[in-house]
C-alpha cells in the first residue's frame, strides 16, 4: 500500500500529520519538502530580531526528532516537480513515490516587486527560515530599511525593526496600515504608536523607481519624493502556490480550489494552508490552518468531516500598539463603532440590527478578543 504522501513542511503540512498521527499511528506517511523539513512557527519570523535571535534558534524541531516523534518518512531538499493524479505519484529531481493521499502544504510566495532588481543583494522578502538569515546577515547595525507595504507583515517588521534600533520607513499605498483590515481611527493610533518608536510612514504612495545609490539604494516615490536606505524589505503580500496543482489538471483559482472536506478537483488529493482556497477564501493565517489540518486528519482516518471555522481572530504581532483583528465577512453591510478608552481602542462592525459582524481591538482591549469572538452573531 502506498503511504500518505504530505508536500511541504510548514505549519499546514506538520500540522496534518501531527493530527493525523492523534488518530491513526500506524498508516505510513511521507512528508516531502523542498526546504530542510526543519520544524518552526513563521510567525515568528517578523519579531526575531528585536529578540536578537537567528534563524537556526528560530527551529523549535529538528527535522529528524519530527520524524521520530511522527513516524513519518521526511524528505528533505526535495522539490515536487510533477503530480500525475490517474498513476497516483509524485515526481521530484531525483526521486518518486506512490501516493494512497496526496495532500498539498505548499504555502504561498511573496509577490515579487516589480521594480527590484533581481540579484542586487538590498532587496529583500522574509517569508521562511532562509529569507531569514539572508535578511539579518545582510543589516549593519546602523542600517536604514525602507519598507514597501504597510499591511500585516510589514507593520509587524517595521516594529520589530524598530525595536532593533533601525531606521525604519514604510511606503504604504493606502491612507493608513492594514486599512483593508481595519477602521481609520485603529489604523491612525497603530501608525502613531510606531512613529513614536522611529518609523516613518509614506501613505498613499508607491514607489515607482528602486535604483543603487553609492552604497546604498534610492526609492523614487509617486510624487517624486526620495527615500533613501541601505535595505529594502518588500512586504506587498502573498500569492498562493498554485502551479504545481495546476499543471497536474487540478481546478486552481487564487489558490487551490478545494471543498469542505479539502478535497480538491481530483480524488484523494487534498490542500490545506496558505496554497487553499476554501469556499472561495485563501485566508493565510495560523488558525484557518490548524481548523483545516484537523478536519483533514478526521477525513484522511476515515471519518469524513467538512471544515466549519469558528470565529478566529488575528493577533497583529506590534507590541507598540498590540491588535487584535476579526475582519467581518466579505460583503458584509454595517459601520464601524469606535469606542477609545485607557484601556485601548474597541471598534466593532455592526450591521443594522446592531449584530456584531468583526471587531479590531487594540492596546490592552486585545486580550478582550475571546470575548468578542463569543458574541459573535450576538446583539451588542
Ligand atoms: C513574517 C510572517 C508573519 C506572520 N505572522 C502571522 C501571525 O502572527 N499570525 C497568523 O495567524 N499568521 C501569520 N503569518 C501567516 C502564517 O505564518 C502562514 O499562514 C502559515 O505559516 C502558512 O503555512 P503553510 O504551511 O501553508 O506554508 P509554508 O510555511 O510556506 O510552507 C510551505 C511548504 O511547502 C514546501 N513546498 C512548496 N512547494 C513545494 C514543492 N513543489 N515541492 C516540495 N515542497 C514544496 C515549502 O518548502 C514549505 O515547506 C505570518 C506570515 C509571515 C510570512
Amino acid at each position: 500500500m502506498d503511504p500518505i504522501v504530505i508536500i511541504g513542511s510548514g505549519l499546514a503540512g506538520y500540522s496534518v500529520l501531527r493530527e493525523f498521527r492523534k488518530r491513526d499511528q500506524d498508516t505510513p506517511v511521507t512528508l516531502i519538502c523542498a526546504d530542510d523539513g526543519h520544524f518552526y512557527s513563521k510567525p515568528n519570523l517578523s519579531n526575531a530580531l528585536a529578540a536578537g535571535k537567528s534563524a537556526e534558534q528560530l527551529v523549535s524541531t529538528p527535522r529528524a526528532k519530527m520524524a521520530s516523534d511522527l513516524k513519518a518518512e521526511i524528505v528533505a531538499h526535495a522539490r515536487v516537480t510533477a503530480i500525475d493524479v490517474a498513476g497516483r505519484r509524485v515526481r521530484w529531481a531525483g526521486g518518486e513515490t506512490g501516493y494512497s493521499k496526496l495532500i498539498l502544504a505548499l504555502g504561498a510566495d511573496p509577490i515579487p516587486h516589480s521594480l527590484a532588481e533581481p540579484g542586487s543583494g538590498k532587496v529583500f522578502a522574509v517569508n521562511d527560515l532562509q529569507d531569514y538569515a539572508a535578511f539579518r546577515a545582510a543589516l549593519r547595525p546602523e542600517s536604514r530599511v525602507a519598507i514597501l507595504g504597510g499591511g500585516l507583515i510589514g507593520s509587524e517588521f517595521a516594529n520589530d525593526l524598530a525595536a532593533a534600533g533601525y531606521a525604519v520607513e514604510v511606503v504604504h499605498l493606502g491612507p493608513w496600515p492594514l486599512e483593508r483590515l481595519i477602521p481609520q481611527e485603529v489604523g491612525r493610533a497603530l501608525a502613531d504608536a510606531l512613529a513614536e518608536k522611529g518609523v516613518t510612514w509614506h501613505f498613499g504612495h508607491t514607489a515607482k523607481a528602486i535604483e543603487t545609490a553609492g552604497e546604498g539604494i534610492a526609492l523614487t516615490l509617486d510624487d517624486g519624493s526620495r527615500v533613501e536606505a541601505d535595505i529594502v524589505l518588500s512586504a506587498i503580500g502573498l500569492r498562493s502556490r498554485t502551479q504545481l496543482a495546476a499543471s497536474a489538471g487540478l481546478q486552481v483559482n487564487r489558490g487551490i480550489v478545494v471543498d469542505k472536506t479539502l478535497q480538491t478537483s481530483a480524488a484523494d488529493v487534498y490542500a490545506v494552508g496558505d496554497c487553499a482556497e476554501v469556499d472561495g477564501q485563501v485566508l493565510p493565517y495560523v488558525m484557518p490552518l490548524m481548523q483545516q489540518a484537523r478536519a483533514l486528519a478526521a477525513t484522511l482516518a476515515g471519518e469524513r468531516t467538512e471544515l466549519r471555522y469558528p470565529a478566529m481572530p488575528v493577533v497583529v504581532k506590534t507590541p507598540a500598539l498590540p491588535l487584535a483583528v476579526l475582519p467581518p465577512a466579505p460583503g458584509t453591510e454595517g459601520n464601524w463603532r469606535v469606542d477609545c478608552s485607557d484601556a485601548g481602542i474597541c471598534a466593532l462592525y455592526l450591521d443594522a440590527g446592531t449584530v456584531l459582524q468583526g471587531f479590531v481591538l487594540a492596546g490592552k482591549q486585545a486580550a478582550q478578543r475571546s470575548q468578542y469572538a463569543a458574541k459573535l452573531g450576538q446583539p451588542v
